[in-house]
């Protein structure tokens, strides 16, 4: 680094953490990698899903004097992402094809112009010769590559595109600090992609896999549809993904609860792109806040506040069901996944596994080599559904994290204790509730306005900590998770004048 500013002058990662993204303290591994990578080195970061990977680069990257590059494999992603920094005030932009010729060609112009700290690109962009200008104009402190795991033939989404990232930052004038984050933990895979990048020497951050604020939940209903309408019932006004293993059964299921009254909207690979990404919006701005999906849905949503995650039909294995339930709660707060189980879907998974058509290209014995090996995921992944043993126990056993106690926080932990549901949950008193609508409604006006999702406005959670602190003026609210400087100068007036009238109604 060297040519940033000095040591003395330098903002402390943590109060950046708290007066940037709004954040009191990290998360377990967040600021040994932003060490790390402040210092120059390489580093892969394994955590899983809502661990909370984006600040690890998005926070060197405004500590580091050049560009960052982040390189990420999904459009959706990166829109969010860059709007998500353009809220907090930093300055962010894509460069993908959801830009037009014209749009394209000024973000370049832009970027060279040093406009931009942070932009985000897929790899098949970084060796063009618009890219190519840029790093010819600008220097590029760091290269971030998101979904790293993609980088190897050993995992499933292996992408050739991704072998670019070692060629352009090999054709730098200057190498930048390379960093990788996944999701995906096997360590051959970690292995494969720290070698596949051409990292140096990297620091290995791996930070457990559980996830304590989801409760996780197997019943083996009689009707699942009715099981499914009982868990939405505890969820009013609250989002969630349903997912489905078939898109016959999405539309089934979509249309039933649309007939019950329910907003719900559905996904599959069998619908218009159109449609697809018109659902997909009406999702993440809570327009209709349940999706009915099969798993082409959720790879690249970072949608912080929802609530619950029902499977309708068991998923083929371990690893798809905590990638997909691991979905719900990203924000923080508490929230549900549960896995709707008969025999059925043991067999339709089996149906799906043999009759799948890909793997043309090998010969028969792998085939056969590979057909095993999903069947004996799918073995496990049974096994899940019908343990008696505590379900998140069994879940971070599957990826190698080993844990005696029973958890107290899953179905099969509380079957013994628990007294009818919903019981237990604190009950929030209702003027507090009704501060919350209000508060809630608020968001959805200034997201409207604004044209952001509102979950980039402030979070369920930040919503939840106002109405329970009620914060009287902006220093007060400043204290409150999520709500940075950027944000209490945009929208703080608003949400306060929510808050001061409903203290009035009440006196
Ligand atoms: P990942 O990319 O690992 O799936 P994200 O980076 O999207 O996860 O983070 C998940 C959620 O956690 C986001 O809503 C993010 O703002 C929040 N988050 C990240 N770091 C912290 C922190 N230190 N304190 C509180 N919330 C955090
Ligand atoms: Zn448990």
């Amino acid at each position: 680094m060297g040519d940033g500013l000095s040591s003395l002058q330098r903002p402390e990662p943590l109060t950046l953490l708290q007066q940037v993204f709004g954040y009191d303290s990290f998360r377990p591994g967040q600021e040994t990698l932003i060490h790390a990578l402040l210092a120059g080195r390489d580093a892969v970061g394994v955590m899983p899903t809502g661990g909370g990977k984006s600040i690890c680069y998005q926070l060197p990257a405004l500590m580091l004097p050049g560009i960052t590059l982040v390189v990420s494999p999904l459009i959706s992603l990166m829109v969010d992402q860059v709007q998500a920094l353009v809220q907090l005030g930093v300055r962010g932009a894509y460069l993908n094809s959801s830009l037009n010729q014209k749009q394209l060609a000024r973000a370049l112009d832009n970027a060279c112009r040093g406009m931009y700290k942070i932009i985000y690109l897929a790899p098949e962009r970084l060796n063009t010769a618009g890219v190519r200008r840029l790093a010819e104009s600008q220097p590029i402190s760091m290269v971030c590559v998101d979904k790293a795991h993609c980088v190897s033939q050993w995992g499933q989404d292996f992408r050739p595109s991704y072998l670019e990232i070692p060629r352009f930052v090999r054709s730098l004038p200057r190498r930048p600090v390379v960093a990788a984050f996944t999701a995906t933990a096997t360590p051959k895979v970690r292995r494969d992609l720290a070698e596949m990048l051409e990292l140096r020497e990297p620091t290995y951050i791996t930070t457990g896999f559980d996830r304590p604020n989801l409760y996780f939940e197997v019943q083996r209903p009689q009707d699942k549809f009715d099981a499914l309408v009982a868990c939405l019932e505890r969820h009013p006004r609250q989002s969630g993904i349903v997912y489905c293993l078939t898109r016959k059964e999405v539309e089934t299921v979509c249309q039933r609860l649309c007939k019950l009254g329910y907003h719900a909207t559905r996904y599959h690979g069998g619908l218009e792109t159109e449609e697809k990404n018109r659902n997909q919006e009406d999702f993440i701005y809570d327009r209709s806040p349940i999706i009915v999906a099969t798993n082409a849905f959720g790879m690249g949503i970072d949608k912080s506040n929802v609530s619950f995650v029902i499977h309708y039909n068991m998923p083929k294995d371990m690893e798809s069901y905590y990638q997909e339930a691991g979905r719900a709660g990203r924000d923080g707060s508490a929230a549900e996944c549960i896995l709707l189980y008969s025999g059925r879907d043991v067999k339709l998974n089996q149906y799906m596994i043999e009759q799948d058509p890909e793997e043309e290209t090998v010969d028969a014995a792998t085939r056969d080599f590979l057909r095993r090996q999903e069947l004996l995921r799918l073995e496990q992944m049974s096994r899940y559904a019908v343990t008696g043993r505590c379900l998140r126990n069994t879940l971070l056993a599957y990826f190698g994290e080993r844990r005696t106690e029973p958890c107290g926080h899953c179905s099969n932990c509380t079957r013994a204790v628990r007294p009818a549901r919903g019981e237990e949950r604190p009950a929030i008193d209702s003027r507090r509730q009704a501060l919350l609508s209000a508060l809630f409604e608020e968001r959805t006006r200034q997201a409207r306005r604004h044209g952001v999702a509102p979950a980039n406005i402030f979070s369920d959670l930040t919503l939840r900590e106002m109405a329970q602190e009620l914060p009287e003026n902006e220093f007060q609210l400043l204290q409150v998770t999520g709500v940075t400087f950027a944000k209490c100068r945009r929208y703080g007036a608003a949400f306060l004048r929510v808050i001061a009238r409903s203290k009035e109604e009440q006196s």
